[in-house]
C-alpha cells in the first residue's frame, strides 16, 4: 500500500533533480511555478510579450503550444527575443499534441518538450476493439519507433521531457485495455518512461492531469507507487486541467494540487485558470508556499498508514443522523454545511443575513455559536426563543465550565436539534458519558472534539448505548505549536474510530488551528479550506463541514458549498468545466465562459464544458452534460455527453443552440423558477 515510507507523509517524496535549462525541478529544489502563454505561437511578438509578463510576475517555466511544425519553428525566434529581453534564465517548454514532427523541430529551440502519451504516436478515434497480447506488443513497438528519435535528440541536446498524461486524451489502445481510469493514465506514462530508460534518458518529469480532482489525486498516488516499485524517481508536475475561473477554479486547483503537495508529492505546479495566465502565478505561489512551509515544519515526521484506499474513491461508511424533517447527515447524505457566528449576541443579525435569499443561494444547515459562560447560554436561550433560526440545527461550542446540568434547561426546551461541541481528552470518558446520556434523553447530539490517541480511552462510551448520539471532529492541535498534518490528524481520527467499530459522523472543521500557514487574505482561507476539506472529501471522509476562518457568515457558507462542489461531494449550482486556453484556442474563452455562465449559471446540477479546441475537449468533458467546443475558427461543436451532436455551427448562433439543446434534454429551468 505504501509508495514511500508512509502514504500520508508530509515529508517530500525524494526524486532525482531534472534540469530544465537553468532551473532544477525535483530533488531539493523548491516547488517550481509555471504557466502557459495563450497567444498564437506564430505571433512571435505577442508570445514573447506574454512570456515576459509571466516571468515578471514570478513564473519560473513558461510553456508555449506548438500545434504544428511552423509554430514549432517560431520557438527559435521566441527563445531568441525572450533571451534578448533579459529572460535567458527562464526556460521555455514546447507543448506538443499529435505531431512528432513538431516535437522534433521544437526540441532544437527550447529547454523542454511536453508530449501527451495519449496522442503522440496514436490517433484518438474513440474506437472500441480488443487488443490481444501480441497486438499490444506490436503497438508498443510502434510507440518505441515513434518516440525514440525525440528521446535521443533530447539526450544529445540536454533537453528535458515531460510525459504529460491527460485523463481526457488517453489513447484507444490504453482505453481499451485499462479503461478511462487512473490505472490507464499511469500505464500510458510508464510505456513512454520505459522507452526513454531503454535509451538511458532520465531527464523526465511526469504529470497525470484531469479536470476531476479525485481522479488526478488517485492517478498521481498510483504513479508514485508504481514508480517506487520500478525504482524510478522522476519529479512530478501537478495540475488540475480545465478548472475554470474565479473562486471555483482556484478551489478545484487547490484541492487537487494542495492535497498532493501536503502528502509530499509534487515538484512543479501549474494552476490552470480560464483567466489571463498572469493571474495563475500568485495562486500557484501561495499553494507552493503553504506546502513548502509544511514540509519545513514537519521535518521527517510521518503519520501512520491508514485504511483509506488511496487509489480509488469510496466514501467512509457512517451512521445516518436526523437533524430536521428535511435534513439528515451521514451515510449517503450530502455533506452538511455548518456556519459559525462569533457570539450569541451576534446570532439575530447573522440569522437575518443568512435568511436573505438575495445574499445566499443555498443556506447553511447548521449554525455554530460559541457559548463560554452560563450568561452566554442564557442569552442564547432568549435569542433561540424569539428568533426563527434559518437553519436545521444549532451547534453550541461549549467551554468546560458548561456542565450537563447547566445545559440541561436549553436542551430540554429547544424544539430543533442541538449539537453540543466540546473537547474531550482520553481521561474524560465519564464526562463524555454524561453528555451523551443528556443528548440521548432529549434527542440531541454531542460533537466530540477528540484526538485519535484519545479514542481508545473513550471507546466504552463510543460503543455504549448512547454512542449513536456522538459525532467526531477536531479543533486546534492539543499542543501549542503542533504542526501535525491537518488532514493526517483527521485520517488518524477516522482510523481510530474504525478500530473501535464506530461509524459516527465526522465533521471537518477549518479553524485557525488547522491552518497550514494562516494569513488574513481570502485567498489563503480559500486555499486552506480546499487543502483540508477538499482533500479529505476526495478521500471519502466528511459528513459535515464548516469553514470557520472567515468571519463573514455569507462568504463562509458560499466557500463551504464551493469546496463541496469542487470536490464533487455536493452539487449546489451549475458546474462549469473550462479550459485555460492556449495557442490552439479557437474563440475568446474568458468572455465566452462568462457569457455562458450568465445565461446558464442557475441550472443547479447541470455540468457544462467550454473547451477551446478538440485536443482535450471531448475527453476532458466526458462527464459533462453538455459541451461547447471550438471546432474550427469561428465555428463551434456542441456535445451532449460524449457525443458531438452539432458540428461547425457559427459562433454567433452557438449560445442559443446550446440553450435549445439543454431545453430539449429537459435540463432547462427559468432563472426565477430555479431561485425558488
Ligand atoms: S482544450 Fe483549451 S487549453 Fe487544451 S489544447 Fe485545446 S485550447 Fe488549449
Amino acid at each position: 500500500m505504501s509508495y514511500c515510507a508512509s502514504r500520508f507523509q508530509t515529508v517530500r517524496r525524494l526524486t532525482r533533480e531534472v534540469k530544465v535549462g537553468a532551473v532544477g525541478v525535483g530533488g531539493t529544489q523548491p516547488i517550481r511555478v509555471q504557466s502557459m502563454t495563450t497567444s498564437d505561437t506564430q505571433d512571435v511578438a505577442a508570445t514573447v510579450r506574454q512570456s515576459i509578463a509571466l516571468a515578471e510576475v514570478g513564473c519560473e517555466i513558461v510553456r508555449i503550444t506548438a500545434p504544428n511544425v511552423a509554430a514549432a519553428r517560431c520557438l527559435r525566434d521566441i527563445r531568441r527575443d525572450f533571451t534578448a529581453a533579459g529572460f535567458g534564465h527562464v526556460p521555455l517548454v514546447a507543448d506538443i499534441h499529435f505531431l512528432p514532427a513538431a516535437a522534433m523541430e521544437a526540441v532544437e529551440h527550447v529547454e523542454k518538450v511536453r508530449i501527451n502519451p495519449g496522442n503522440y504516436a496514436d490517433k484518438k478515434k474513440f474506437a472500441v476493439r480488443e487488443y490481444s497480447d501480441s497486438d499490444y506488443e506490436v503497438e508498443l513497438q510502434r510507440l518505441h519507433d515513434a518516440f525514440s528519435p525525440l528521446v535521443k535528440r533530447c539526450r544529445e541536446l540536454g533537453r528535458a521531457l515531460r510525459v504529460g498524461t491527460n485523463h481526457g486524451s488517453l489513447s484507444d489502445r490504453v482505453m481499451n485495455r485499462y479503461g478511462d481510469t487512473p490505472l490507464g493514465m499511469v500505464e500510458s506514462a510508464l510505456e513512454f518512461l520505459r522507452i526513454a530508460e531503454a535509451h538511458s534518458f532520465r531527464d523526465i518529469i511526469l504529470s497525470m492531469k484531469s479536470s476531476n480532482p479525485k481522479v488526478m489525486i488517485q492517478a498521481y498516488r498510483l504513479l508514485a507507487q508504481r514508480m517506487a516499485a520500478e525504482d524510478m524517481h522522476y519529479p512530478l508536475h501537478l495540475g488540475v486541467t480545465e478548472a475554470g475561473d474565479g473562486e471555483d477554479g482556484r478551489i478545484k486547483s487547490a484541492i487537487g494540487i494542495g492535497s498532493l503537495l501536503l502528502d509530499g508529492l509534487g515538484d512543479t505546479i501549474r494552476v490552470s485558470l480560464t483567466e489571463d495566465s498572469v493571474y495563475e502565478i500568485p495562486v500557484a505561489r501561495a499553494i507552493a508556499e503553504k506546502a513548502m512551509s509544511r514540509w519545513r515544519d514537519q521535518g521527517g515526521a510521518t503519520t501512520p498508514p491508514d485504511a483509506i484506499d488511496p487509489f480509488s474513491f469510496t466514501r467512509r461508511v457512517s451512521t445516518p443522523v436526523e437533524l430536521s424533517a428535511r435534513c439528515r447527515a451521514g451515510a449517503d447524505q450530502p455533506p452538511r454545511v455548518i456556519v459559525r457566528v462569533a457570539s450569541a449576541a451576534e446570532l439575530p443579525a447573522a440569522a437575518a443575513v443568512l435568511a436573505s435569499a438575495k445574499l445566499i443561494d443555498t443556506p447553511a444547515e447548521g449554525l455554530l455559536v460559541p457559548v463560554a459562560t452560563p450568561g452566554d447560554l442564557a442569552e442564547l436561550c432568549a435569542t433561540a426563543a424569539r428568533t426563527d433560526l434559518p437553519v436545521d440545527f444549532l451547534v453550541l461550542e461549549t467551554a468546560p465550565a458548561l456542565t450537563p446540568d447547566i445545559l440541561q434547561p436549553l436542551l430540554a426546551l429547544t424544539r430543533g436539534k442541538i449539537v453540543v461541541l466540546r473537547r474531550f481528552t482520553g481521561a474524560e470518558a465519564g464526562t463524555l458519558a454524561d453528555f451523551a446520556a443528556l443528548a440521548a434523553r432529549h434527542g440531541h447530539f454531542v460533537a466530540c472534539e477528540a484526538e485519535a490517541d484519545d479514542i481508545p480511552c473513550l471507546s466504552p462510551v463510543i460503543t455504549g448505548a448512547d454512542g449513536e448520539r456522538l459525532w467526531f471532529t477536531l479543533g486546534a492541535p492539543p499542543a501549542a505549536g503542533d504542526t501535525a498534518h491537518p488532514a493526517g490528524r483527521y485520517r488518524r481520527l477516522v482510523e481510530s474510530l474504525r478500530f473501535t467499530g464506530s461509524r459516527a459522523p465526522v465533521w471537518i472543521r477549518n479553524t485557525a488551528g488547522t491552518a497550514v500557514r494562516h494569513d488574513s487574505s481570502f485567498l489563503s482561507r480559500l486555499l486552506e479550506a480546499s487543502f483540508l476539506t477538499g482533500g479529505l472529501l476526495c478521500d471519502g471522509v466528511g459528513d459535515l463541514v464548516s469553514i470557520e476562518t472567515d468571519a463573514d457568515p455569507v462568504r463562509a457558507t458560499r466557500l463551504a458549498y464551493n469546496v463541496l462542489q469542487g470536490a464533487g461531494a455536493r452539487i449546489s449550482k451549475t458546474e462549469f468545466v473550462a479550459c485555460p486556453s492556449c495557442g490552439r484556442t479557437l474563440f475568446d474563452l474568458q468572455t465566452t465562459t462568462q457569457r455562458i455562465r450568465a445565461q446558464t449559471g442557475h441550472l443547479k446540477g447541470v455540468k457544462i464544458a467550454i473547451m477551446g479546441c478538440i485536443v482535450n475537449g471531448p475527453g476532458e468533458m466526458a462527464d459533462a452534460d453538455f459541451g461547447y467546443v471550438g471546432g474550427a475558427p469561428g465555428k463551434i461543436n456542441l456535445y451532449v455527453g460524449k457525443e458531438c451532436v452539432q458540428y461547425n455551427i457559427p459562433q454567433a448562433e452557438a449560445d442559443a443552440r446550446l440553450i435549445a439543446l439543454i431545453r430539449e434534454h429537459g435540463k432547462w429551468a427559468d432563472a426565477a423558477a430555479a431561485a425558488t
